[in-house]
């Protein structure tokens, strides 16, 4: 499976995103289209380096992807435009930590919080009902469906009058889906899904 993983036995403290091979390959075959290797081709001259690769999957450390990112809203964008050419979507992924702690250990370990995840816990609470998990996919998928124009148009209308601030020029789209209140994003997944 893809995804971004905290494993200390294989990567030390890094964050990597392991891309299966198959998934990536069929990516960059339907929007590409060059026939190269999508890792050496496009990856690798786009910043990204290869820390370990098996048959099927490689794990990448990257600009964007893995590095200088707010780890609470990770993406593929970056890797996503590096072999598609294509803008990504934003669709939010999380973290996968494999704890590989010996069975026996008398002693639980714990992986040490990342410099990002502290400063997480020092922000004041942040409002009492955010947009679940689940809304923010669903409205991921939204966007790819009716175009970013019409997201853009819904969202601000929807936010309008609200504490929410409405979509920044530079901003991506899972961190504006992340701002929402529950109450909002239900409201822009009814303006979305509306004739
Ligand atoms: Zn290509």
């Amino acid at each position: 499976m893809s995804g971004f993983t905290r494993d200390t036995k294989r990567y030390g403290d890094r964050l990597v995103y392991e891309a299966l091979g198959s998934k990536w390959r069929r990516y960059h075959d339907t929007h590409c289209r060059c026939g190269l290797n999508w890792v050496t081709e496009h990856a690798e001259p786009a910043g990204f380096t290869v820390v370990r690769s098996d048959t099927g999957w490689v794990a990448l450390i990257g600009p964007g992807q893995t590095e200088d990112v707010d780890e609470s809203a990770l993406t593929t964008d970056a890797l996503w435009e590096a072999v598609t050419g294509k803008p990504g979507l934003g669709w939010p992924e999380s973290v996968r930590v494999i704890d590989r702690g010996e069975a026996s250990s008398a002693i639980p370990q714990r992986p040490v919080p990342s410099a990002a995840a502290k400063q997480r816990e020092r922000r004041p609470a942040a409002e009492p009902w955010p947009a679940t998990d689940k809304q923010v996919k669903y409205l991921t998928t939204l966007v790819g469906k009716v175009g970013r124009e019409r997201f853009d148009t819904a969202f601000n209308v929807v936010v309008h009058g609200t504490e929410i601030a409405p979509r920044g020029a530079d901003e991506r789209t899972g961190q504006a889906l992340r701002r929402l209140t529950r109450a909002a994003a239900r409201k822009l997944i009814t303006a979305l899904v509306g004739p």
